[in-house]
């Protein structure tokens, strides 16, 4: 759950490290003082108490560097076969695997009372906080502060600011573990403060909604999401297709949905050419990179994935990551249109050692190309005669495999 709207796809690869070449005033801390105290009656109509209210808004400074996120326009887009080969790689479906053994137990409670599936479950999971390694950094009071008295959108996070602090409040987590991304999502499910309120269980039945320590608590929450989203049980997310020649394919889209049968009788197969189900489930088509590339028929269950963060792309990620953890596969059989597919997180790490051998500043080796990673590789790009694009696939990977850099590390 991210705030995707300005975001797209770059966000999930590239949440640190990718900011900059943002000149923003450093916002004065005696205006957010102010602007915050005259958020205290609209905090306490929207249920913060008074004296929760006092106790968690005091001392509160201001964070340029969310402003400088917020604003930030990417200027690189990621391909979707970039995307992916970061999101669903062999190391998140190893280490999927393990989640799957090491809660099976609280995994198949969930099921059983959400009706959604383990690995949709352990996908989300996987590609939200990586199985509760990463949830961000910053602060979430003083960024939602932040963001509810400077900058655009001011509103939005108005309500953000007071679900945090309601969140704060209540106990369920305390104010000095509520730390996330820049915009304010937390914990191992990555929930905003306001889905946090709708939609996190207290599963473990301790009285505390505790999505920061308390792993069935979180996955709960993942499921009773999707179960709000209209999940279906026992309802594949859909599947990889192969598409008869000549197939007109205008009006594709996830949305536009239709029963399996129609799609078999004007031709459609599975991906190895076996007919589709004869369960007549209704599916939309997904061309996540035009007719050339890879084709999928996906059912309302996608649509549920994709109300977590509202990219396709990202939806494509956990349902292809949750087949990889049922055994599956986890890249498409049909190859994405490129002639330079993508890099895993470990060829990233890979490429990212040797631009600091070559003498690169590129910080530290964390398997995220961000802003001074794709520097160095544009100037790197440059000397060797190469599209100096700043992007890193299997050319470039294999390119820096023939020349290392002569700084030992
Ligand atoms: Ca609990």
């Amino acid at each position: 759950m991210r705030f995707s709207a300005f975001f797209g796809v770059l966000s999930a690869l590239c949440l640190s490290g990718a900011m900059g070449n943002v000149a923003a005033a450093e916002p004065d801390a005696a205006e957010l003082t102010r602007c915050v105290q005259g958020l205290r009656g609209a905090a306490v109509k929207a249920g913060v108490s008074e004296a929760g209210f006092q106790r968690l808004t005091a001392g509160l400074k201001p964070d340029g560097g969310v402003l400088e996120s917020l604003d930030y326009q990417p200027e690189f887009r990621t391909p979707i076969w970039d995307y992916l080969a970061g999101l669903v790689d062999d190391e998140r479906v190893r280490d999927g695997r393990a989640m799957l053994t090491r809660w099976q137990d609280a995994l198949a409670q969930v099921a059983r009372r959400y009706g959604v599936d383990a690995a949709t479950v352990v996908a989300v999971w996987g590609v939200e906080s990586k199985y509760g390694q990463s949830f961000g950094k910053k602060p979430l009071l003083q960024s939602l502060a932040t963001l509810s008295c400077f900058g655009r959108r001011q509103s939005y996070f108005r309500q953000e600011f007071f679900s945090a602090l309601k969140i704060a409040d209540s106990g369920d987590v305390p104010a000095e573990q509520l730390v996330g991304s820049w915009a304010g999502a937390f914990g191992h499910t990555q929930f905003m403060p306001s889905t946090f309120l709708r939609t996190a269980v207290d599963f473990d039945g301790d009285g505390r909604r505790d999505l920061v320590g308390n792993v069935p608590d979180a996955l709960a929450s993942t499921a009773n999401f999707l179960h709000n989203a209209g999940w279906r049980s026992g309802l594949p997310w859909g599947m990889e297709v192969k598409l008869p020649a000549g197939l007109d394919v205008s009006g594709a889209s996830r949305k536009n949905k239709q029963p399996l049968s129609k799609w078999a009788a004007r031709g459609v197969t599975r991906v190895d050419g076996r007919p589709l189900p004869a369960d007549d489930w209704k599916a939309g088509l997904l061309l996540p990179a035009g007719k050339e590339g890879p084709a999928f028929l996906v059912s309302r269950n996608f649509d549920a994935i994709y109300s977590y963060n509202a990219a396709e792309s990202y939806a494509l990620a956990i349902a292809l990551l949750s087949d990889a953890l049922r055994g599956g596969s986890a890249a498409p059989q049909h190859p994405w249109p490129t002639d330079d597919p993508g890099l895993s997180r470990e060829e990233r790490r890979e490429v990212q050692r040797a631009l600091i051998a070559h003498g690169y500043d590129i910080g530290e080796v964390d398997g995220m190309l961000g802003s001074a990673s794709r520097k160095a590789i544009r100037d790197l790009q440059q000397r060797a005669g190469m599209e100096a694009d700043g992007r890193a696939g299997q050319k470039m990977l294999r390119w820096l495999r023939a020349h290392p850099g002569e700084k030992t590390q």
